[in-house]
């Protein structure tokens, strides 16, 4: 909903550089510590974290009903777990401090420097626990394309995929948080010629660009979530980079899906940036047709118009930009991703996440992965400094980011970056 927070007249008193992607109507959630201060809640505001362990902890959070100690830990998940009525009321509360017509914060010199840390001074952690990770496939062009290139052009979409929101069940436990390296996966392929499967590091490695919704709200098991609800249960939304292993994948995903080839690392960015300051931008989605069942039906416009961009950067080189996307190239959208994962029972808990699918939009340079930018290897890259790609190369660092801009306001996710580090 849309709230005082979202104004576009807000100003904030604290500086904001231009193109930042933290103006006061963003304040998106994260996890930080510093060098002095073990992991607590903040909010991003221009080129600083806003401390809410000191807010909370010197009355300016009074009178919101938070238990103590919420901020004051790992993750965001007991935040999250108050419901959308305290969180968006803290959001109101921080929007004030920070607006330039409110003296409390800016004009106590002491609580103002305590509360406000430079970014380049702090260390951006996991912002929740993940109990559990869903990875859809919504974007219809990235089926498509996926379908032309191991099936058939004239029957590149599975029956299935335009009347359910199509996902797998993903790994938690390997999901981190950006700035975090890793290592290119090994695991068992074969070559279509090869009469036996060969073991090593994975030579197919592939990014791809994703959006991720995170839960704060659980539906008992056994109940439903109906699509006017589903709104209730997203606290906000992080950019998702999903590597795959595409060669591990080709031999071992038949017939049970992604395994090995997924498994072994996806990273997000630190900020959560709340659904609220995000409603601005929604937008109609797709004619959906043909037309869905009941349940998967929704009134209004629940897609984001949300710039999205992949750049890689080889060791010591400069970046190229391969990719500029944008969220509103989707299918099917979050409430019906909530409804249709809910349909049977199945429970969400608080801190869950749930991949969009590979954000690949109509024409080439839009495409989310290297499996389409280079055509599974046919039209390899040029980068800036003259190198080729076909897929991502160790030594590499892929870096995606994500801003949605309307009436002068930038509502921006940062950036969700690592390196590949050779195979162990
Ligand atoms: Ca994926």
């Amino acid at each position: 909903m849309t709230t005082k927070a979202n104004n576009p007249a807000l100003r904030s008193w604290v500086e904001i550089p231009q193109n930042s992607d933290f103006p006061i109507q963003n304040l998106p959630f994260g996890i930080f510590k510093t060098e002095y201060m073990d992991a607590g809640a903040g909010v991003a505001i221009g080129e600083h974290v806003l401390d809410l362990t000191y807010l909370y902890e010197n009355g300016f959070l009074d009178g919101l009903g938070l238990p103590a100690g919420v901020f004051n830990q790992k993750y965001l998940n007991d935040f999250m777990e108050l419901g959308k009525k305290s969180t968006r009321a803290v959001r109101e509360r921080l929007s004030e401090l920070l607006s330039v017509d409110n003296d409390e914060l800016s004009g106590n010199k002491a609580a103002r420097e305590l509360a406000l840390i430079p970014m380049a001074e702090v260390e951006m952690l996991m912002p929740v626990r993940v109990p559990n990770y869903t990875d859809f496939y919504s974007s219809e062009q990235h089926a498509y394309n996926v379908g032309c290139m191991f099936r058939d052009p004239e029957n590149a979409l599975m029956p299935n995929w335009k009347h359910i929101p199509v996902g797998y069940h993903g790994r938690a436990s390997s999901i981190v948080v950006s700035g975090t390296d890793f290592h290119r996966p090994k695991g068992q392929t074969k070559a279509d010629d090869a009469t036996m499967p060969s073991f090593g590091p994975c030579r197919l490695l592939d990014f791809e660009l994703e959006m991720a919704f995170i839960t704060c709200k659980e539906n008992g098991l056994g109940e439903s979530v109906s699509i006017d609800k589903a709104g209730d249960y997203i606290f906000g939304f992080v950019l998702l980079n999903d590597w795959s292993a595409r060669d591990i994948q080709k031999w071992e995903y038949v017939p049970l899906g992604p395994f090995l080839a997924k498994s072994f690392a996806s990273h997000v960015s630190p900020w959560i940036v709340t659904m609220d300051a995000l409603e601005p931008f929604r937008v109609a989605g797709p004619n959906q047709d043909p037309e869905v069942l009941d349940y998967l039906k929704t009134d209004g416009d629940f897609h984001y118009d949300l710039d999205l961009q992949v750049g890689i950067q080889p060791a010591d080189s400069e970046e190229t930009v391969v990719c500029n996307s944008n969220f509103k190239h989707m299918y099917w959208n979050v409430q019906q991703q909530v409804a249709h994962h809910t349909v049977n029972g199945c429970n969400l808990q608080v801190g869950d996440m749930y991949g969009s699918g590979t954000i690949s939009g109509p024409t080439p340079e839009a495409y989310g992965s290297m499996l389409e930018l280079a055509w599974r290897g046919t039209k390899p890259l040029t980068l800036n400094d003259g190198s080729e790609r076909k897929f991502i190369m160790d030594g590499d660092t892929v870096i995606m980011r994500g801003h949605a801009e309307k009436d002068g306001v930038r509502i921006g996710f940062g950036e969700v970056k690592a390196t590949v580090l050779p195979a162990k």
